[in-house]
């Protein structure tokens, strides 16, 4: 299969529909069977084998979306993260992660993989140095996430892709963050795209599911042993994500105007010590930023001022939900000590540079001035007055 070269939107709206011959209905129709002919068939169909009608349809607009030639959806995105690498990895190799990860996938690595027989390094930083200073004679994998959960940092995308081809090694993304609206690290050469499908590609906080896209070879593979581990998505859940991914360029892109508008107002709010988001030109990796995503996106990280109690401040919130996961059209608050990165002992996230009080921010598509208003009620509960000039 070729990549499709239809605009964002276009794609969002029409690729990978099961086409609905016996009633001519504008939607796909879904097919819950999980049980399929054996005989006199072309393929043989089975939920677990990720190949339903709806499946398959589904795995087709991903791909596009990705620019790559296949794809695969998956039960959660840690059942696409933890499948593509068992796929890749055997009892005596070795993988150098970026040390700015999402918790769930450090969790994955230090508590799976010894009893495998593999063994990983983390980056002292996010360059293309740092992997490159980690890698041994059995490095086969390369892992990224850019921008990464939760302090925003951005890692060249391209460099690593050049570092681990030259090497002769396998090169992973986790794109969550960013997803396909704003990066398509295909483009510059990563092998595997990996996504937690809950987040943008559903969109509306009531989905739970994973992506991978990737060359049709390397999908082949993921496969094989993906059968085996069983991480497949049912298929009304599948409908769902693929009637959600309609309106993902839109989303996304609301997502991104807010999340700029919001992250400048913080930078300038004395209550606020710190932003962490790529799009503001004093991120470090703006630039690169600029260079290798179409969007900044929708999530940005901020430090309220030491004497403000940042749990104090979350309950106080009205419109904004103090909330697991991201990604939703609603605007969302955590703390990543006490949920995404709760599994790391504090040390670690010290070493990421993951303070207590730090405040992950999900940007929803809500308007940014009632946004604002929630945030400058909730600093008064907490004892700071300030006044939002519109
Ligand atoms: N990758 C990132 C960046 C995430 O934020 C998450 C979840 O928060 C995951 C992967 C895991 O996805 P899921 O919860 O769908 O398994």
């Amino acid at each position: 299969m070729k990549p499709t070269k239809k605009g964002l939107n276009t794609i969002c709206t029409h690729v990978g529909e099961v086409k609905d011959e016996q009633f001519k209905g504008a939607v796909s129709p879904i097919y819950m069977s999980s049980s399929y002919a054996y005989e006199d068939v072309d393929v043989k169909r089975y939920p677990r084998y990720f190949n339903t009608p709806n499946q398959e349809a589904l795995n087709k607009k991903i791909a596009s979306l990705e620019h790559t030639e296949a794809a695969m959806i998956f039960g959660s995105g840690m059942a696409a993260i933890s499948h593509s690498l068992m796929a890749f990895l055997n009892a005596g190799d070795h993988i150098v992660m970026q040390q700015t990860l999402y918790g769930g996938t450090y969790n994955f690595a230090v508590t799976q993989f010894e009893k495998y027989g593999i063994s990983y390094s983390f980056t002292e930083g996010w360059s293309a140095e740092d992997f490159e200073s980690e890698l041994k004679e059995n490095t086969k994998v390369i892992y990224i996430e850019t921008p990464s959960n939760p302090l925003l940092t951005i890692t060249d995308i391209e460099a690593v892709a050049q570092l681990a081809k030259k090497r002769g090694i396998i090169s992973m993304i986790d794109n969550t963050f960013a997803s396909p609206v704003n990066q398509n690290p295909a483009d510059f050469g990563i092998d595997i795209v990996l996504h937690s499908a809950t987040k943008y590609m559903g969109g509306h906080s009531d989905i739970c599911a994973g992506a991978v896209a990737a060359t049709a070879e390397h999908i082949k593979k993921i496969w094989e042993s993906s059968i085996c581990f069983g991480g497949s998505l049912s298929d009304q859940t599948v409908w769902l994500l693929e009637r959600s991914l309609k309106t993902m360029g839109l989303r996304v892109k609301a997502q991104n105007e807010n999340a700029q508008n919001l992250a400048e107002w913080l930078s300038t709010q004395e209550a606020v010590q710190q932003v962490y988001y790529p799009g503001l030109e004093t991120h470090p990796d703006h630039e690169l930023a600029k260079k290798q995503m179409h969007g900044y996106g929708g999530m940005l990280s901020f430090e309220l001022t030491d004497e403000i109690d940042a749990t104090a401040f979350l309950k106080a919130l009205k419109l904004i939900k103090p909330s697991m996961s991201l990604a939703g059209v609603e605007s969302t608050m955590l703390l990543p000590t006490k949920t995404s990165h709760s599994l790391m002992t504090p040390e670690d996230r010290a070493k990421q540079g993951i303070k207590d009080n730090l405040i992950r921010f999900s940007v929803g598509i809500e308007d940014a001035d009632d946004i604002k208003e929630d945030i400058v009620q909730a600093l008064a509960v907490v004892g700071v007055n300030t006044v939002l000039a519109y």
